[in-house]
């Protein structure tokens, strides 16, 4: 059995358990207009609470996930539920903790995969949006052979890698230094594609042109970027994973624009139908915690939803049992593995 790379090292990947493989649990994803201004952290109370839960971008402080004692008993609630590894997929620009994460994942027992690559790049400083494509992909092969942030941490993944719609001139060296990455050191991509239907399209261009096979890169929030099942099923033909990571979110709001935001019922729906069109096996299911209003410290459903909740809304939909260990243990072990 394989390998993989996680913050305290190499772990055997049939003892990663049931994976999330799209989270954040040390990061700070403060929107730019809010990160600079005077404005007063939003206190999160049982009377506030719902208000930042629907606007979470409106609310300073709402995206600082960095207070490690509720990080802990988040991962320890993960863990209790059934949980056992979490790819943590905070990039460079949104304030990724390495070191915090090795720390966590030894009190906790839950183990954990850094994100190596780059955010969108308006969260990027600009002496690191000024480097070619060659400075780039040393830099991230960096992550994966030596350490992440300073620390000897290294990252088992590449990704998030941030992009917009349009695609911005640092994001495409960004996506070319992630492909190069990939093929020297074979390690996976995830990607999180701007918001248009053709973003995923125009960036499999791009990673393919530089030698990632589709195979190897995952296409993150699926459930915002496309509103219909033919446009999924065009996406998996080219033969990327695809990833549902909103789930716990059930908002009719989406607070990034106008859109049909599914539920989890309505995700699966999506799934099961993927599975009888036989590429059930490109699926990851996943949260995307980015916000303190998701954790459960602050009335959110954090990260035990998908294994202590979302198992249950399977069954009730005809998924077997076989099925189900698949989309939460097989596909993101795979993944991770590069297979
Ligand atoms: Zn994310």
């Amino acid at each position: 059995m394989a390998s993989v790379t996680t913050v305290l090292g190499p772990r055997s990947a049939d003892a990663l358990g049931l994976i999330l493989p799209h989270e954040h649990v040390l990061c700070d994803l403060t929107p730019l207009d809010l990160r600079d201004s005077a404005i007063a952290d939003t206190p999160i109370t049982l009377e506030t609470a719902h208000a930042v839960a629907y606007r979470p971008n409106d609310h300073k402080g709402n995206h600082r996930l960095t207070q490690r004692d509720i990080a802990k008993a988040e991962l320890a609630a993960f863990a209790k539920a059934g949980g056992g590894t979490i790819f943590e997929l905070s990039t460079v620009g949104i304030a990724p903790d390495p070191a915090g994460l090795r720390d966590l994942s030894a009190a906790t027992g839950v183990a954990i995969v850094a994100g190596a690559g780059f955010y969108t790049a308006p969260f990027v400083a600009p002496e690191f949006r000024a480097h070619d494509v060659g400075f780039l992909a040393d830099f991230i092969e960096s992550q994966i052979r030596v350490g992440c942030a300073g620390s000897d941490v290294k990252a088992g993944l590449i990704g998030e890698v941030g992009c917009s719609w349009p695609l911005v001139d640092f994001e495409r060296r960004s996506l070319a230094a992630s492909a190069i990455a990939h093929r020297r050191t074979g390690v996976s991509i995830n990607v999180h594609p701007g918001r248009h239907p053709q973003a995923p399209h125009e960036i499999l261009d791009i990673l393919e042109a530089n030698g990632a096979a589709p195979a190897g890169v995952a296409i993150s929030h699926i459930d915002r970027t496309y509103f219909d099942y033919p446009a999924m099923a065009a996406l998996a033909k080219r033969g990327c994973w695809l990833e549902f990571d909103f789930f716990g979110i059930e908002t009719s709001n989406y607070w990034m624009g106008v859109a049909d935001l599914p539920t989890d019922w309505m995700r699966l729906r999506y799934i099961r139908q993927a599975i009888s069109d036989g590429w059930g096996d490109r699926l990851l299911l996943s949260h995307d915690i980015c916000t303190r209003s998701r954790l459960a410290a602050y009335g959110g459903h954090g990260y035990a939803h998908l294994p202590a909740n979302v198992p249950g809304l399977m069954r009730d939909r005809g998924f077997s049992a076989a099925e189900i260990a698949m989309l939460m243990c097989d596909n993101p072990r795979r993944f991770v593995c590069g297979a």
